[in-house]
């Protein structure tokens, strides 16, 4: 590993490790020092909004270990948990509880200074949109929201407010798939074809069956992994898609919503993305392979929570785990407190549905869409 490689991969942050990584949208992302650790009242204040599985099992406990975030208050439809939550982590019950239907009174706290959404998609939009008027950043979750319409009006609801947006594309913080992106630039030559899986089994009775708050199936909530790898192992956006897809007849979870995705994406350079989503596999998957003229990358488990892999060239990658959604919060902190681009911002979200409408688009005709 060379200096560069090892400093920036080692720092407990990731910030640094954007230098020469494809730009998406109009975000360029620039070469960023680490973050670096500031007193408790130099923090940036975050509202937790939605208090589900991912935000109680992952976003939460991870605040604590966040540099340059802290938590001040949270959001939820209910009064009882939220209070419950506040309490369990120490915040103040006047200042830090908030339902959905008060929330606009946060343009009056001026701790809060990020909202974070974590409610089904089919709500994005609504949360972001009063966020943003309240005069808070936003960082919204994954898939930003149902359509590219509701995706541009969370863009320009943002720069009418003067705010930041960012979405929580957590791969984009954690070290490993830092590692392989740069590999991707750096040592496989020209990228001619690159691959991912991502799917699991989904329960019954969910929202993420549900067209109205899902936007749509497997390919919405699991799928837009594959194609986020694809985007950042190539560093190009595709110009064309072609896609097939599987829904059974008789199964409750898909009466609206897609169960497997087999799409392939053409990029201008002529490297070849192709990808797969599920909700009906008997195990979870997320992998990725990216195959150069110099080398491949290829990893598996590729975006989990923990434990993910790489190898480069057949061997294991020399890379440190980070907290990537410790990273991915501070990250957004220090673009606020530095005046930094986001690294994952608005239009990225956007650009991802975009392509999944025409994987959709291509399903239901039979056809290739251009992009
Ligand atoms: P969840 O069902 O566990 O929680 C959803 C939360 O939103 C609950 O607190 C629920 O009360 C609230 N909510 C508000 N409006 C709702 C509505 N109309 N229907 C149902 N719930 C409603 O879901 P989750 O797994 O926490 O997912 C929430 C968001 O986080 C989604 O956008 C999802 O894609 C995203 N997510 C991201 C990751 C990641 O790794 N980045 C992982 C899991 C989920």
């Amino acid at each position: 590993m060379d200096a560069i490689t090892r400093r920036t991969f080692i720092a407990g942050s990731a910030a640094g490790l954007v230098a020469g990584l494809p730009t998406f949208g109009n975000a360029s992302p620039e070469l960023q020092e680490p973050t670096a650790a500031k007193p408790a009242g130099d923090k940036v204040g975050w509202a937790i909004l939605g208090l589900g599985g991912y935000a109680m099992g992952q976003i939460l406990p991870n605040l604590k270990a966040c540099e340059r975030s802290r938590l001040v208050a949270v959001i939820s439809g209910d009064r009882d948990k939220a209070k419950r939550v506040a309490g369990q982590y120490g915040l103040d019950q006047a200042k830090g509880v908030y339902t959905y239907d008060e929330m606009d009174r946060i343009k009056d706290n001026p701790e809060i200074q990020v909202v974070y959404v974590i409610t089904p998609p089919g709500n994005h939009r609504e949360f972001t949109e009063r966020a943003a008027k309240a005069g808070k950043h936003v960082c919204c979750e994954k898939p930003m929201a149902p359509s590219v319409a509701d995706c541009q009006a969370m863009i320009d609801a943002c720069k009418k407010a003067g705010v930041l947006l960012q979405i929580g594309y957590r791969s984009h913080y954690e070290a490993n798939n830092l590692r392989a992106m740069e590999a991707c630039r750096k040592e496989l030559g020209q990228i001619r074809s690159v691959t991912s899986d991502h799917g699991f089994n989904i329960g019954r009775g969910l929202w993420r069956t549900q067209k109205k708050w899902s936007g749509g199936g497997s390919m919405m909530d699991i799928g837009i992994y594959a194609v986020q790898a694809l985007r950042y192992l190539s560093g190009e956006e595709p110009t064309e898609v072609y896609a097939t897809w599987t829904n059974p007849p008789n199964d409750d979870r898909f009466k609206e919503v897609e169960d497997t995705v087999s799409f392939t994406l053409k990029f201008p350079s002529g490297a070849v993305g192709t990808g797969t989503s599920g909700y009906s596999w008997s195990r979870g998957v997320n992998r990725y392979m990216a195959l150069g003229t110099n080398g491949r990358v290829d990893a598996e488990p590729a975006t989990s929570y923990g434990g993910n892999t790489l190898r480069i060239n057949y061997r294991p990658a020399e890379v440190t785990p980070n907290n990537q959604f410790a990273a991915q919060m501070d990250h957004l902190s220090e673009c606020i407190q530095d005046k930094k681009v986001v690294r994952t911002p608005g239009e990225m979200g956007l650009q991802d549905i975009r392509i999944i409408q025409a994987i959709y688009d291509s399903c239901r005709t039979g056809r290739p869409v251009k992009l």
